[in-house]
């Protein structure tokens, strides 16, 4: 295979370091990178995109026109094929300005020629992980190795961002589980450096204790009524996210996906208080 910088994990899988990491297994690429030139001349015939955030589908359009088919997670086909979409849905389908934006919903839009459910490939299976997105899937190997794209975040990544995006932290902890239950030899996440054997399970802990930490955090604050906006500069605050408008409105996702979590567990309520949207504990 023509993959000078690939890294080899088994026989037949490696991955392309990168910003996102990218996946290879005979021919098909999962979440390819920002290397136009590179990926497209890795000769793929299939892209796997597993979500619909820019950065996992930089190349994806490009590879495409040089003849490869684009397969995605059907809930996120419009995302990927339209980012707009995306941009739009973090602000309540409002405009948002530039600044508000992260770079990584930003990129090219590319078709998508087939869903990951109806996708049947020898050696590779299409796992879904949602949490991240509603419609997030990983692929794992037959020889071992699952490219989990951002359904687990490995602990170096927790130390730089410590409220990783995240829709459904209730969808992540199955998500997690799974990963767990298949039992890979290899992980290759969507950012950080590939885990193997034994430190598998102790990145899925951690994962899962982290998530378990900012449930807690959020409750607590919740002992005093607070507005939603309150309750994410509150949880912010506590996790010292950086400040700066694009930061800002992935948190605002992520922290209404914790908050509705402790609503739906009855853990608080939601009332509305002189025109406000209020939370607290119950
Ligand atoms: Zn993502």
């Amino acid at each position: 295979m023509p993959l000078a910088d690939a890294r080899r994990l088994t026989e037949k899988t490696a991955y392309f370091p990168g910003i996102t990491n990218t996946g290879w297994h005979e021919e098909v690429l999962v979440d390819p990178g920002i290397d136009e030139a590179a990926y497209v001349a890795t000769g793929a015939t299939t892209v796997v995109v597993t979500h619909g955030h820019a950065d996992h589908f930089s190349t994806a359009a490009a590879i495409r026109r040089a003849g490869a088919r684009v397969v995605a997670p059907r809930e996120e086909a419009t995302l990927i094929e339209n980012p707009e979409v995306n941009i739009r849905g973090m602000f309540s389908w409002a405009k948002p300005s530039d600044e508000m934006v992260t770079k990584l919903f930003r990129g090219e839009g590319c078709p998508v020629d087939g869903y990951l459910d109806e996708w049947r490939r020898p050696g590779l299976q299409a796992v879904p992980l949602a949490g991240h997105t509603l419609g997030h899937t990983g692929v794992m190997t037959d020889d071992g190795v699952f490219f989990t794209g951002d359904a687990l975040y490995v602990t170096a990544l927790w130390e730089r961002h410590p409220l990783p995006y995240c829709i459904d932290p209730t969808l992540v902890r199955v998500s997690l589980d799974l990963i767990g239950r298949l039992g890979p030899d290899w992980i290759v996440p969507g950012h950080g450096d590939p885990v193997e054997g034994a430190a598998v399970a102790t990145q899925i802990a951690h994962h899962r204790d982290r998530i378990d930490a900012i449930s807690a955090a959020l409750l607590d604050i919740l002992r005093v009524p607070h507005t939603t906006e309150e309750a994410i500069a509150a949880l912010c605050e506590h996790l010292q996210i950086a400040q700066n408008p694009a930061q800002y409105w992935l948190a605002v996702t992520t922290v209404k996906g914790f908050l509705s979590e402790l609503l739906q567990q009855g853990f608080a309520e939601f009332f509305i208080d002189a025109h406000r949207g209020c939370w607290q504990a119950l």
